[in-house]
């Protein structure tokens, strides 16, 4: 079956006279599913190398018989591995988020609970970082959709705040109704980021610093990931950041995606 796809604009070319303009895409999406598919094919395949390499790896690291002087090779090939591992990972979850017809989740999803989950997952490195995590979240918010996707958005966005903040740094969460729907936003008092940067900041391993990223073991598709499940769930993503001062992310959705058990919402600061 052929499809075909246009791209039509109106634009008002006088007060009676408007020009349409129609554009055949269809080649353009086409390309765009090739290198889709492409991406996925090839994350696929590294799997199965992969697992054998870390298995042997690990089964080396404890051996006896091995010689000091390899004992360094073997631990970086080891961490390096873990990388690729987490790499592949990532993008074989972009190429299921990208694929249209993947399932999707439709379940009440309670904020409060993800974000407590979240926290508690990173507290080792919040605290030998000897960060602040204020939590201001209305418990009566809730969203429709995947738990497991927003898990994956809200936890990527925290995780960025923790490693791209100094030590003892000021996280801020919050989940709040506002006059379009409810935003969720992670505020930090870190790096920042310079207005450069931030158009570009949601493309696949697109990254300010190579080496900070690296170190804080990030693989630069985390953001990526974030745009593509707020896309997934009529929400969108905004960024505020200054160099040297601090950044704020924030995911807005729209009303028709939340549930709010209580008419009076009432906000809980801890
Ligand atoms: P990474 O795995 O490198 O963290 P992301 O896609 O999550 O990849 O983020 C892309 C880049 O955006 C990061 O490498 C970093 O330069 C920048 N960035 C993301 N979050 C923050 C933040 N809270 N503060 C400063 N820079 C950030």
């Amino acid at each position: 079956k052929r499809s075909e796809t246009l791209n039509i604009k109106c634009i008002r070319y006088t007060d009676k006279l408007r020009m349409i303009i129609a554009r055949d895409v269809s080649r353009l999406i086409k390309i765009n599913r090739m290198h889709t598919d492409f991406v996925a094919n090839v994350s696929h395949e590294l799997k199965t190398p992969l697992t054998v390499l870390k298995g042997y790896l690990e089964i080396m690291s404890g051996h006896r018989e091995v010689t000091d002087a390899l004992r360094r090779p073997i631990e970086q090939m080891s961490f390096q591995s873990e990388r690729m591992q987490l790499i592949v990972d990532d993008l074989l979850y972009l190429a299921k988020l990208e694929d249209r017809e993947s399932h999707f989740e439709r379940e009440e999803v309670n904020v409060t609970h993800l974000v407590n989950t979240i926290v508690e997952s990173i507290q080792p490195v919040i605290e030998k970082k000897r960060h602040k995590v204020k939590l201001d979240i209305d418990h009566n918010l809730k969203i429709i959709g995947s738990q497991s996707e927003l898990h994956s958005a809200f936890s990527n966005l925290i995780s960025n705040a923790v490693n791209y903040t100094g030590e003892q740094g000021l996280i801020a969460v919050r989940w709040r109704a506002i006059a379009t729907g409810a935003e969720f936003a992670v505020k930090d008092n870190g790096v920042g980021i310079s207005p450069v940067h931030i158009p570009r900041l949601t493309k696949r391993f697109y990254r300010v610093d190579d080496d900070r990223s690296r170190e804080g073991g990030g693989t630069g598709l985390g953001l990526a990931i974030v745009k593509h499940v707020l896309h997934r769930h009529n929400a969108r993503l905004e960024i505020e950041s200054t160099e040297d001062v601090g950044s704020e992310f924030r995911c807005l959705f729209p009303q028709s995606q939340l549930i709010n058990d209580m008419m009076e919402t009432q906000t809980d600061a801890s």
